[in-house]
């Protein structure tokens, strides 16, 4: 059996109970060594086999796992954050099906909640954006076409962008072309949970010089919107006047 487990976006007690339990379990764990804590990994099984996959092939972890399987071990996979934002797991998931091993998922907390909680933000704040875009910049890996940042950045909604620390300049220019102004507020959230965590505001027109002047090169999400403004109206949920299926309105 294979467990594919969400880490969590870096600080060890952000992964789930069930995460952690079947972490402690495990014969065999693989994980992400170059995003995931490996404090994690200290509650570990005495002889538990552990490799990280930060230098390993798709086909060299599917080795693991199924020598795993042959021996009739229990093989935890330790992505990032939560494993169904650029993973790489539906890869693994397929491969298994293939070969008839079984799986389940365990979701994790993704770093850009870790990300919104060290903003101390609301990415979806009544009358500013009622959605979010996650995505990155093209770079190595490409970008569906329809997807491309100019196109996205036209909603003028919240955007949470992941993997692009290296391509900020194009970020700033795409982000601008696709109508949002120099002026709109941003933030760079470098190792969100993290004892190093650093959250560094700035706007769109400035991301790649708040980069630079605060080293940041990589492991950061950059978020875009005006929800990191202070203007927005108070939700409709909580207003004494509405009356909703849990609560009727006073009026006047
Ligand atoms: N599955 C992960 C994302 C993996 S892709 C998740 O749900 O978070 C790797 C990218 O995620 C990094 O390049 C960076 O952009 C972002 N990232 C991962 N952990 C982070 C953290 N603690 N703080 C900020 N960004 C992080």
């Amino acid at each position: 059996m294979i467990h594919f487990i969400g880490a969590g976006p870096g600080a060890a007690d952000l992964i789930t109970v069930r995460g952690a339990r079947l972490l402690g379990e495990a014969d065999v764990i693989i994980y992400a060594g170059s995003l995931v804590n490996p404090a994690l990994l200290d509650g570990r099984k005495e002889g538990c086999a552990v490799y990280d996959s930060a230098s390993m092939t798709l086909e060299e972890v599917l080795e693991v796992m199924r020598a795993a399987e042959r021996r009739g071990e229990t093989t935890v996979r330790l992505h990032t954050g939560d494993p169904s934002l650029y993973g790489a797991i539906r890869e693994q998931m397929d491969a298994l099906d293939r070969e008839g091993i079984s799986y389940d998922v365990t979701p994790g907390v993704s770093s850009f909640s870790g990300a919104a909680a060290a903003l101390e933000a609301e990415y979806t704040l009544p009358d500013v954006s009622q959605s979010v875009i996650i995505t990155r910049m093209a770079g190595r890996t490409p970008v569906p076409e329809g997807e491309q940042l100019r196109k996205l950045a036209s909603h003028g909604c919240t955007m949470v962008l992941f993997l692009s620390t290296g391509l900020l300049e194009r970020v700033e220019e795409e982000l601008q072309a696709g109508g949002y102004a120099p002026d709109t507020p941003a933030a760079i959230v470098y190792k969100a949970t993290w004892p190093e965590e650093k959250v560094c505001r700035c706007t769109v027109s400035t991301l790649a010089r708040t980069a630079r002047e605060n080293r940041i090169t990589k492991t950061a999400l950059i978020t875009v919107g005006h929800f990191l403004g202070n203007s927005y109206e108070r939700s409709k949920l909580y207003d004494p006047a509405f009356t909703h299926g849990c609560r009727k309105g006073k009026q006047g």
